[in-house]
């Protein structure tokens, strides 16, 4: 057989490079590196308008805005959160000394379980920390519901949602808070890079004093701040990746279109479907491999391997399987059954907006031939 390319489960678009260097001159020119740059502003703006919302704050990376979200509300005690996720959605609440208390999820959209939440809560639960997961909307009605009922805050991760609309509102208008990220591996990437989505003035700017070491102003510090600024080339390449958004969403629902049409009918093979009144983003296109196909999910996870073909098993193993969470009550898998079986049988296959028809049918006849 030929030297067959590597195809990754996803490969970051990136815009033609003399756009960007036309930035960067600019950047070269002003000396303005970082610190509420000009490209920085412009950024603020641009994504206000394109994702529908009121305000938003940028970071250097998800993962700090996720903790100053925390720092932003003051939370403390316990949040209940998922394991199904990326590890930073617990360990954000661990850098703020919270313990996340785990709750299973809907085997439909792989979000948090509503009707378990209620049970977790106890005297000390501040918030409720979703998680939009693959960018299915959580059903964000009913969670202001329980939050407002018992007090909560409610923070999303929406790291996955960039563009995602229900009945064509941002589901980053819900919550009190909701974190982007816009790591090389997301829908929409600044290399790396992340945000705060609020919706009034004076959280905005509250957001905007904890990023920047907890400064107000020359001489006045409201909090142990961090360093999480967004800078300026970074800023820039986002101003540039709106450019192409929506022509590379476009692209990647014709890859899930497609996908779907080759797998259907694979016994034991099942995947997400669009819900409808949402307005999806493709950030991947994870399969299900239950009993009934002929080989188990980690024997056709290697065997795409085999063939150059690197998926990626999002999300396992759970959160709650990880050394800082395993011991916690919460975390025991009798206690997660719908994400540890989910866990057990996902597998994310290639999808960015450049991944070739030709590719999909070879990655597609495989899990059919295996
Ligand atoms: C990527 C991701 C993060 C972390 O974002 P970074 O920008 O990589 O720090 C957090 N939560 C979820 C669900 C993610 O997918």
């Amino acid at each position: 057989m030929s030297e067959k390319k590597q195809i990754l489960v996803t490969q970051p678009f990136l815009p033609p490079l003399d756009e960007f260097n036309e930035y960067l001159r600019q950047i070269w020119e002003s000396k303005w590196l970082t610190n509420n740059g000009k490209f920085h502003q412009e950024l603020e703006k641009a994504l206000c308008e394109y994702l529908g919302i009121k305000y938003i704050s940028l970071f250097s990376n998800g993962t700090l805005a996720l903790i100053t979200a925390i720092q932003t509300l003051k939370i403390t005690g316990e949040v209940i959160t998922t394991p199904y996720s990326f590890v930073a959605t617990s360990h954000a609440l661990w850098w703020n000394n919270i313990k996340p208390v785990f709750v299973d999820i809907e085997p439909e959209t792989f979000n948090i379980d509503l009707n378990k939440i209620e049970a977790a809560i106890t005297p000390k639960t501040t918030a409720i920390m979703p998680v939009h997961v693959y960018g299915n909307p959580c059903r964000v009605e009913k969670i202001k519901e329980i939050a407002d009922t018992y007090g909560l805050k409610v923070i999303y991760d929406a790291a996955h949602a960039f563009g995602v609309k229900i009945n064509n509102n941002s589901v980053l208008n819900f919550g009190d808070l909701s974190v982007m990220s816009f790591h090389a591996t997301k829908v929409y990437n600044t290399f790396e890079g992340g945000a705060i989505v609020c919706h009034d003035e004076a959280t905005k700017k509250r957001i905007d004093f904890l990023k920047n070491f907890g400064f107000a102003n020359e001489t006045t510090v409201v909090a142990p701040g961090i360093n999480a600024k967004m800078n300026e080339v970074q800023a820039s390449m986002g101003l540039l990746q709106l450019k192409y958004i929506d022509e590379n969403i476009e692209k990647r629902k014709k890859i899930a279109e497609l996908y779907r049409k080759n797998l259907k009918d694979i016994k034991g093979i099942s995947f997400m479907h669009d819900l409808s009144g949402v307005k999806h983003c493709y950030p991947y296109f994870p399969i299900f491999v239950n009993e009934e196909y002929s080989r188990t999910r980690d024997e056709l996870y290697e065997e795409l391997k085999k063939n150059n073909i690197y998926g990626r098993r999002y999300f396992y193993p759970l959160i709650s399987h990880f050394s800082p969470y395993r011991s916690m009550d919460s975390a025991k898998p009798e206690n997660l059954p719908v994400a540890e079986k989910v866990s057990n049988q996902v597998i994310c296959l290639p999808m960015y907006p450049e991944l070739e028809i030709e590719d999909i049918t070879n990655i597609t006849l495989i899990i059919k031939n295996i």
